[in-house]
């Protein structure tokens, strides 16, 4: 059974796709598309022994061991040419680590047809990678869970040159687009918390006026993209 943050994840890989989990962690996502029949080759990537002992048992466990290789590398080093991996899942870590590790495996990713990446924070680090790297953001989900919001983006790379906004790359392409109750709830939250800071820095001895008014722009921009 998966949470909802994996659910959505695991929701974004295509049917039938060769998959690489890195930063499997309990391997969730693999043994659960494995066992419900979706697809039918996996790898566990772990860079940490904890976490990929815990793998390995899940998968024997599952006695899914023949369908899904468990392997202790860092980031996309666990994919091998043979895998032939189209479809890579990194959940669940900062967007900067997210971000390097993709950067550093920039070579094994050149099979690749799909990311589905879910920073915890820094989401927009992700999306400045991608555009740089002419991934196109096909999918972009927001959702709570145990009282924290997560955001999924699923890229592809694209032929034609891709190019986002500055505003595009802080708030999602698409998710700008969908204004969700919990995409408003986000920046909503955001707009107050920046309100309450300002309310705060404006009664210091030496006003910031650069903190201050950097607040203030963020605010505008988050009413413009909520309102506009
Ligand atoms: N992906 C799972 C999820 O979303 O629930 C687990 C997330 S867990 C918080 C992050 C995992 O990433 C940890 O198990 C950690 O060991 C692993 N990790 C961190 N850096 C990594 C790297 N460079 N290569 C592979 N795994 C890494």
């Amino acid at each position: 059974h998966l949470t909802k943050r994996l659910s959505a994840v695991a929701g974004y890989v295509p049917q039938g796709a060769r998959l690489a989990d890195i930063g499997s962690d309990h391997a969730l996502v693999p043994i659960n598309l494995v066992a419900s029949g979706k697809i039918d080759y996996a790898v566990a990537g772990e860079v940490i022994a904890g976490p990929f002992s815990r793998a390995e048992t899940a998968i024997a466990e599952a006695g899914l061991a023949a369908q899904i290789q468990v392997r202790l590398a860092d980031g996309l080093a666990a994919i091998q040419v043979a895998d032939q991996i189209d479809t890579v899942v990194i959940a669940g870590m900062g967007g900067i680590l997210i971000r390097d590790i993709l950067a550093r495996g920039w070579q094994t990713l050149k099979t690749v047809k799909r990311l589905v990446l879910e920073p915890n924070v820094q989401e927009d680090v992700v999306r400045t990678w991608l555009m740089q790297q002419q991934f196109r953001i096909v999918a972009e989900t927001i959702l709570r869970e145990d009282q924290h919001t997560y955001e999924i983006i699923v890229a592809e790379p694209s032929s034609h040159s891709v190019s986002y906004t500055a505003q595009q790359i802080k708030f999602g392409p698409l998710l700008m687009q969908a204004k969700t109750p919990e995409f408003q709830a986000k920046w909503q939250h955001q707009h107050l918390t920046n309100q309450r800071i300002l309310a705060n820095l404006a009664q210091a001895q030496n006003v910031p006026q650069a903190k201050m008014t950097a607040l203030q722009a963020e605010n505008q921009q988050i009413m413009e993209v909520l309102h506009g």
